[in-house]
C-alpha cells in the first residue's frame, strides 16, 4: 500500500510526484499511456508566462507568479532547457494600448516584477520584423521559454531517483473504498492500493473524478499550431493584446530555435486534438497583425493541444468534497506549465509531512551530441563509438543518445522524439524512423512490428500475413 497515488503523468502529476518525494511518504504514479508527457504537457506553447494575464486573486495568478520565479533554480537542478527571453504583448490601436495599461496594472497587482510599456521603436529593437500596425508593447522581462517535454521528463526522472514508482499502461477505471485506504483498478485489471489519490489526469480528470463519486464540470479548448524550422526570426514570445474574442495568436521561438504560430482557441464538448483544415489559413491571417510578413517555406508540421477548463475558469486544487480519498488538481489550463512547480509545492505542503534528509534534487539530462564542441564530439566517439553513428540527420542525434533515452524510459518512437528531437526536423522522420524502430526493437528485445508511434495500436509495421485474409 502507498501513501499517495498520483493519477496522470503530465507535467502536473510528475511535478507533484517529485515534490512528494521530498517527504517521508511512499508514492506511486499511474499513467494510462506508455510514457509520461503523452497529453497536454506535450503539446503547448512552452512559455513560462510572467503572470500578468490571470485575474487578480485567482489561483492561476498566485501559482503562475510563484512558479515562474522557481524556474531558474529548477532548470539548474534538473538540467532542462529554459531561457529567460522576456516577452511582448503588442498593441495595434489606441483601444489595445489602453488594454496594455490594464494588463500592466493587473500584472503589478499579481506581483509580476519588471514589466513596462515600451514604444514602437523599442519594440523594433527587440523584433525588427514587427508589423507596421504595431504601436506599443507591454514588455515582460521575467517571461521565458521552456522545453515542456524535458521539464516533464526531468520531474519524472528525479522523482524516480528519489523512490517514486511509475506504472504505465494503467488506465484508472474503477475505485473501491477499503477502510483507511482505497483500491484503484486499471482497465486491464491491475490494482494500486493507496491512502490518498491525487487526480492530475488533465483531459481525463473529469472521468477520474467520477470514479470517486464526484462530478467535475470541465470543458475543453483546442489550440492548433503551425511549426517552422530553425532559425527563429523572433527571440521571444510575441503576444497580441487579448480581447473578448480571445488571446490572439502568438509568434514564438522554442528552446531549440524552431518557431511557431498559434494557438487557435476552439471550444469543444468532447476533447479532440485533430487539426481543422482551416486552421492554417486562420493562423496565417491572424498573425499578420504582429508580423510584417511570414513565409510558409520553412513550415515543418502542424500540431494541436487541448486545454481543460473548470467551470470557474480557475485551477481547482484541493481535497474533494465527495470522497476523502481524492485530492483534485484539475482544470489546469494555461498557465499550467508555468505554475507546475508552485502547484506541486503547494500540494505536497498541504499534507503536513516530515521532510526527508536524503532527498537528492539533482538530475542530469541526456548529453546532446550536437551541443558538444568538436573536441567534445571526438572524445565522446572515442569513449563510445555509437556517438559516431548519426541516426537523425536533421537534428544530429546519435545512436548512443537514443540508447540512453530508452534506458531512461522511452518505449516508443514518440518517447525518443520528445527526449531527443529525432524526427522533429524538416524530414519529419523520413530518414531516421526505420533506424529508430530498429534500435527500439533491439534494445527492448521486442519485434519491430510491435514498436508503436505513441499509443497502443499506432504500429508502423505489419507482417505481410496481417495484411491479407484467406
Ligand atoms: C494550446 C495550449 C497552449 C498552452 N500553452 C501554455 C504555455 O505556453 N505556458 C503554460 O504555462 N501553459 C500552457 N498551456 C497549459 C499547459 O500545457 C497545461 O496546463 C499542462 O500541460 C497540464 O498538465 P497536466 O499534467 O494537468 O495534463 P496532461 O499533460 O494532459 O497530463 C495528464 C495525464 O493523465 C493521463 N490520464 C488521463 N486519464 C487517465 C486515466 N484514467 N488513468 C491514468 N492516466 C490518465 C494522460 O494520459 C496524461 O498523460 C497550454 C495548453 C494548451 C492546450
Amino acid at each position: 500500500m502507498y501513501d499517495f497515488c498520483v493519477i496522470g503523468g503530465g507535467v502536473i502529476g510528475c511535478a507533484i510526484a517529485r515534490e512528494l518525494s521530498k517527504y517521508e511518504s511512499s508514492v506511486v504514479l499511474v499513467e494510462k499511456e506508455m510514457d509520461v508527457c503523452a497529453g497536454t504537457s506535450g503539446a503547448n506553447s512552452g512559455i513560462v508566462h510572467g503572470g500578468f494575464d490571470a485575474p487578480v486573486g485567482s489561483l492561476m495568478a498566485k501559482f503562475n507568479v510563484e512558479g515562474a520565479s522557481l524556474f531558474d533554480e529548477l532548470s539548474r537542478d534538473l538540467d532542462f532547457s529554459y531561457k529567460k527571453t522576456g516577452s511582448m504583448v503588442i498593441s495595434t490601436s489606441d483601444e489595445e494600448s489602453a488594454q496594455l495599461e490594464v494588463l500592466l496594472c493587473r500584472g503589478k497587482q499579481n506581483g509580476v516584477k519588471s514589466l513596462r510599456i515600451i514604444s514602437r521603436s523599442e519594440v523594433i529593437e527587440k523584433f525588427p520584423g514587427v508589423s507596421e500596425k504595431v504601436k506599443q508593447a507591454l514588455y515582460v522581462e521575467n517571461s521565458g521559454i521552456v522545453n515542456p517535454f524535458e521539464l516533464t521528463y526531468a520531474f519524472k526522472e528525479n522523482a524516480e531517483a528519489n523512490g517514486v514508482k511509475f506504472i504505465f499502461d494503467f488506465f484508472a477505471s474503477e475505485f473501491k473504498e477499503n477502510g483507511e485506504s482505497g483500491l484503484l483498478t486499471s482497465a486491464d485489471g491491475k490494482t494500486v492500493e493507496a491512502k490518498c489519490f491525487i487526480n492530475a489526469a488533465g483531459v481525463g480528470s473529469g472521468s477520474v473524478s467520477k470514479l470517486f463519486g464526484e462530478e467535475a464540470k470541465l470543458t475543453y479548448r483546442k489550440g492548433e499550431y503551425i511549426l517552422f524550422d530553425h532559425p527563429s526570426p523572433v527571440a521571444m514570445p510575441i503576444f497580441q493584446t487579448p480581447s473578448e474574442k480571445g488571446k490572439g495568436v502568438l509568434i514564438c521561438p522554442t528552446t531549440s530555435d524552431n518557431w511557431f504560430v498559434g494557438p487557435t482557441a476552439i471550444n469543444m464538448d468532447e476533447p479532440s486534438s485533430r487539426i481543422r483544415r482551416s486552421a492554417e489559413d486562420e493562423l496565417l491571417e491572424a498573425v499578420k497583425k504582429s508580423v510584417s510578413s511570414i513565409s510558409l517555406d520553412k513550415k515543418i508540421t502542424s500540431f494541436a493541444g487541448i486545454r481543460t477548463l473548470s467551470k470557474s475558469g480557475d485551477f481547482v486544487i484541493g481535497k474533494s468534497k465527495a470522497s476523502k480519498y481524492l485530492y483534485n488538481v484539475i482544470g489546469i489550463c494555461s498557465p499550467g506549465l508555468s505554475s507546475a512547480p508552485a502547484i506541486a509545492k503547494y500540494v505536497a505542503e498541504s499534507f503536513n509531512l516530515n521532510r526527508r534528509t536524503d532527498f537528492n534534487p539533482i538530475r542530469t539530462g541526456i548529453v546532446k551530441f550536437s551541443h558538444l564542441t568538436s573536441e567534445g564530439k571526438k572524445l565522446a566517439i572515442e569513449k563510445n563509438k555509437k556517438y559516431g553513428n548519426i541516426v537523425c540527420r536533421c537534428e544530429v542525434v546519435s545512436e548512443a543518445e537514443i540508447i540512453e533515452a530508452i534506458r531512461r524510459g522511452a518505449r516508443n518512437v514518440d518517447g525518443i522524439k520528445k527526449r531527443l528531437r529525432t524526427g522533429m526536423g524538416r524530414c519529419q522522420g523520413g530518414f531516421c524512423l526505420p533506424r529508430i524502430i530498429e534500435i527500439l526493437s533491439r534494445e527492448l528485445d521486442v519485434s519491430p512490428e510491435s514498436i508503436v508511434r505513441k499509443e497502443r495500436g499506432s504500429n508502423y509495421l505489419f507482417k505481410p500475413e496481417a495484411m491479407y485474409e484467406d
